[in-house]
């Protein structure tokens, strides 16, 4: 069997769209499913979309996912440049268009703006409003089209694409497409700057670097019959494609940059972890044969079987996505988390805080890191709550009895030395079974006076602990201020 050898050809248009993660990361499983080769291509042919910086941004992207790449500009492997604006300059790309008129499948056109202009119009698959070419230029005379060519007008190459017959395509999960030949426009190939077009380019690279499989969005899907014309005329063979289906928003919209989340970089500025977001991007469209959901790089390389790729569009869920985020935290160690975690607790909580020991109460707690806030605000301060909140059904908690209990356990505390979370539960155990209380019933009314909350990361105790004797002791006696005066 052929090695396998994908590639990740980004067009460096800006951040890297979720939809492109997924293109580079399904590329990157398919190739090593079977040790096979991923390589990474730069298509920026396009000089009207580029934008600067996103080669950067791609860069960073494949390192901080882990999809790395074993060919690409940085990394020679005898099928070089890896840029397309370098490989133009070696003329690979009009030596080709040239191999291609001479077969009668291409040909020179030197209309200019106001012919194209005065030339039928159709709208395209994505809603843009296309020229449909009329072959004008097919019937130019060698004669005519030298004396273009010396005379330096400007020209574009075009396939030649007849008006009879079918073309057939074939995608690994959409199956054979057959479309009518007078259907396809006779696309550009090499653009009057000289540049081939991105469809154009793509061919002569995926075969030049001997791709075996190319997998990406199915935007593509109705440019590929022109690709196999393309084939076709050069005898080459043409590689396993696949088409994956559509990734949409919760409303089943495209999901697009007004969803807000629509890039890899967005998602990781609202406190989402590389690693989850690689997790379901992967489940974007493929998904294991048994339930598992949760699934590192590694055991999606083992387990990747592009087969079971679906073709029903796929949807974004962000509550997915988040409920994900918090399994992971879940599964992180202790130090990492707290490292991770960090500056989002600092900016919660500046002063005096031991925001290791609060690290580890809010792990298992939040979803996303900016969750972290509305975990740990009370520490910074004692909101407004409503003594309504220390009535408990359960813990047989009212106003009366709360007030009670913290007019007893506020000089107990007082008089506390230790007070760290072991020393301050054994004290007020020892109240508790003094009395013949149940231990909630202690316990919630302290835990209601010193947080202001419904639910909060840490017991009672652990909250006295961290809020410090002076602090605590002050939100004790303005709970019992606040119930004495109802
Ligand atoms: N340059 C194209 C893009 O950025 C890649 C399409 C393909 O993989 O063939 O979308």
């Amino acid at each position: 069997m052929e090695k396998i050898r994908t590639r990740y050809a980004p067009s460096p248009t800006g951040r890297m769209h979720v939809g492109n993660l997924r293109s580079a990361l399904y590329e990157f499983l398919v190739a090593k499913h079977d040790n096979g080769t991923f390589m990474l291509r730069i298509e920026d042919t396009d000089q009207e979309r580029y934008v600067e910086g996103a080669v950067d941004i791609i860069y960073r992207t494949m390192e901080a996912t882990g999809l790395i790449h074993d060919e690409g500009p940085d990394k020679d492997g005898g099928f070089g440049p890896y840029v397309q604006s370098e490989r133009m300059k070696t003329g690979i790309y009009m030596d080709y268009a040239k191999k291609l008129i001479d077969k009668g499948e291409a040909y020179y056109c030197f209309c200019d703006k106001e012919r194209l202009a005065s030339l039928k119009t159709e709208v395209d698959d994505e809603g843009k409003s296309i020229t449909i070419y009329d072959k004008h230029c097919l019937s130019l005379s060698k004669e005519e089209i030298e004396a273009n060519l010396a005379a330096g007008n400007p020209f574009v190459i075009r396939q030649n694409i007849p008006n009879e017959g079918t073309t057939t395509f074939h995608d690994e999960l959409y199956g054979d497409i057959t479309v009518e030949n007078a259907e396809l426009d006779d696309m550009i190939l090499i653009k009057s700057d000289g540049y081939p077009t991105y469809n154009f380019a793509n061919v002569v690279d995926d075969h030049t670097m001997n791709i075996t499989h190319v997998v990406r969005g199915n935007e593509y899907l109705s440019s590929s019959p022109k690709y196999v014309r393309l084939y076709d005329a050069f005898g080459w063979k043409v590689p396993v494609y696949i088409h994956l289906p559509l990734i949409t928003d919760e409303n089943h919209k495209k999901l697009s940059k007004r969803s807000g989340h629509a890039s890899f970089e967005d998602l990781i500025e609202q406190g989402f972890l590389t690693e989850a977001v690689i997790n379901y991007v992967a489940l974007l469209g493929w998904s294991p044969e048994d339930n598992q959901e949760i699934f590192t790089l590694d055991e999606l390389i083992k387990n990747f079987d592009y087969h079971r790729i679906s073709k029903s569009p796929a949807v974004f869920d962000i509550v997915k996505l988040r409920w994900m985020n918090g399994e992971y935290f879940k599964a992180m160690d202790d130090e990492k988390f707290y490292e991770l975690a960090k500056p989002y607790l600092e900016k919660a909580l500046p002063g005096n805080f031991d925001l290791k020991k609060i690290a580890k109460m809010v792990k298992t707690r939040i979803e996303v890191f900016p969750d972290i806030d509305g975990q740990v605000d009370f520490f910074r301060e004692l909101p407004e709550y409503d003594i309504e909140m220390y009535t408990h059904k359960k813990m047989k908690t009212n106003a009366e009895s709360s007030l009670q209990v913290l007019n007893d356990v506020l000089p107990i505390l007082e008089a506390q030395e230790d007070y760290t979370n072991d020393a301050l539960y054994q004290t007020l155990l020892k109240y508790v079974e003094e009395k013949g209380y149940k231990n909630g019933y202690v316990m919630w009314p302290i835990r209601t006076a010193v947080s202001g909350k419904q639910m909060t990361p840490a017991g009672a105790t652990e909250i006295l602990e961290i809020l410090g004797k002076e602090e605590s002791l002050k939100r004790i006696r303005k709970g019992i201020e606040l119930l004495s005066l109802a």
